[in-house]
């Protein structure tokens, strides 16, 4: 299918949102496509700074009318893979956000980021299941499951959604629970942007306190030892307990602390909620097996969870691969340290396993469709996706996978998968069963595929190059400012 939108039908959606639309001449496009990580330069043919759902629903409509594909971007933190052509609908400013303290839930726009809520929540005493950094978009993360630091305990941040709005590809808006639209719901929890444009949500909130948390940091010359004793101590672990390691190449730049800056470093993270003794007793095992440089773990407050991973608050240009290991043993961590250890020279800045299991492992209804369920540990690898590493880099991932495949998962877990490098690997996030309840959902409530960027499943069935053509060759950025 081709389809073309002319510069009246671009006045034409003009008229019918209240938010800014830009063509690719106008001065405010770059900034609101720019995705946080910079090596990923969206390129679509127009963009939308919607302001509510009535303006995600009349963009959609516009679009739908007119074969365009929709795409929608928050906080671009999710920006594996460009995307080319089209309209994206930017959510930024759609930054509703309330808190029902008595009952414990709190209220999104798309556009709100997990700082917002953490912050709020903790004046009443709550907090919200927010993944390694704040800066992430709630809506983006819960789509795909959303990893907690806290996970084992309380499982996916889908778990506790109640509801989501919904925007479909013909511009309606639902609202979409367990009860009200029941198989979408499922598949929006963990489905990703694969059925339509969320455009609020609702979900449930926990107790803040007693949280003990943290990172240590080890010298990269302990790699050895530290995996090992991970390895032997994380089957110990209580549900309440979290931890992840990563192996870290710091590069000399000024937001590293002066410590860590240029150092190869092990960087183990913790996160307990429970009695401090007792999460201090836990962790005693990671502390007595090498000499350490920095130990920073202790009783944390939920607005400090930033401190625990230490993620990149600046956009950074990156390419990522993640994928998921069903165990780790000997011979994976053999193969750890041939890729990662001391002496290595490796491009990958940071390799990170993350412990699953307890809460993770058991879905409450067992109809969501979030991967990773079954895993004992994600393995995510980033690097700085720069020239002449980049071109390196898919070798590099190929090879770590390749070593690591004995104890590999066949699944990915869609929020930390990075760049897909085909059809087949982008719908890898689902399982076979899964793949097929949305393919049946999208044929029903998407059949021209019209939210076909990203992690989605199906090729997209409209043809792209030829979008908006005379849109952009026309310049029409005076008019459409105005
Ligand atoms: C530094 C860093 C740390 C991270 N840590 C974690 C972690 O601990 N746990 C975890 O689970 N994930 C983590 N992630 C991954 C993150 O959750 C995903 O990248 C997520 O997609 C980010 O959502 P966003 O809206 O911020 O990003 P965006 O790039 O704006 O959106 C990414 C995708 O989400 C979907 N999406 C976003 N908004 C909507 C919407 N309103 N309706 C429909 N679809 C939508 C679309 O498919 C979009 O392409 C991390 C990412 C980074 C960069």
């Amino acid at each position: 299918m081709q389809s073309h939108a002319s510069f009246s039908d671009v006045s034409e959606l003009q008229l019918n949102v209240h938010g800014p639309v830009f063509t690719p001449a106008d001065p405010g496009f770059a900034p609101e496509v720019a995705a946080f990580n910079l090596s990923t330069q969206h390129q679509p043919d127009l963009a939308f700074g919607a302001l509510d759902a009535e303006d995600v629903s009349a963009a959609v409509r516009w679009a739908a009318e007119r074969g365009i594909p929709v795409s929608v971007q928050s906080t671009g933190h999710g920006a594996t893979n460009a995307i080319e052509g089209g309209l994206l609908i930017s959510t930024r400013r759609m930054l509703e956000l309330s808190i029902d303290p008595i009952e414990k839930t709190a209220r999104v726009g798309a556009g709100v980021r997990w700082k917002a809520v953490v912050e709020l929540a903790a004046t009443f005493g709550l907090m919200g299941l927010c993944g390694s950094t704040t800066d992430v978009g709630v809506v983006g993360y819960t789509l795909g499951g959303g990893l907690p630091i806290l996970g084992r305990k309380y499982g996916f941040a889908s778990d506790h959604v109640i509801a989501f709005e919904l925007v479909t590809a013909d511009g309606t808006q639902r609202r979409v629970t367990k009860d009200e639209n029941p198989e979408l719901f499922h598949l929006l929890r963990g489905g990703k942007g694969n059925l339509g444009i969320v455009t609020a949500m609702e979900f449930h909130l926990f107790p803040a306190a007693d949280l003990y948390a943290g990172g240590m940091y080890f010298d990269g010359g302990y790699a050895p030892e530290v995996l090992r004793a991970f390895r032997e101590w994380v089957p110990s672990l209580p549900v309440e307990a979290s931890a992840s390691m990563a192996f870290l190449r710091l590069p000399e730049m000024d937001m590293i602390p002066e410590p860590l800056r240029g150092k190869f470093v092990i960087h183990l993270r913790y996160a307990y909620q429970g009695d401090a003794a007792t999460a201090s007793e836990v962790l005693e095992p990671m502390r007595s097996c090498a000499p350490f440089m920095m130990d920073a773990t202790g009783p944390l407050s939920p607005t400090q969870f930033d401190t625990i991973h230490q993620d990149p608050d600046q956009p950074v240009p990156v390419r990522e691969h993640g994928f998921l290991l069903d165990r780790l043993d000997e011979q994976a961590e053999d193969a750890l340290l041939r890729h990662f250890g001391p002496g290595v020279e490796s491009p990958v800045l940071l390799a990170e396993l993350r412990l699953l299991g307890g809460a993770l492992a058991k879905s409450a209804d067992g109809e969501d469709v979030v991967g990773g369920r079954d895993a004992a540990f994600s393995f995510f690898m980033g690097a700085i996706a720069a020239p002449p590493v980049l071109d390196v880099l898919p070798t590099v991932f190929s090879a770590v996978h390749e070593d690591l495949r004995p104890a590999a998962n066949a699944g990915t877990f869609v929020n930390l998968h990075g760049h897909f490098v085909d059809a087949e690997d982008r719908e890898r996030p689902w399982l076979p069963s899964a793949r097929e309840r949305l393919r049946k959902a999208k044929a029903e409530l998407d059949p021209k595929n019209m939210f076909s960027f990203g992690h989605v499943v199906g090729l997209p069935v409209i043809d792209q190059t030829v979008l908006l053509e005379d849109v952009v060759t026309a310049g029409g950025d005076a008019v459409l400012n105005s």
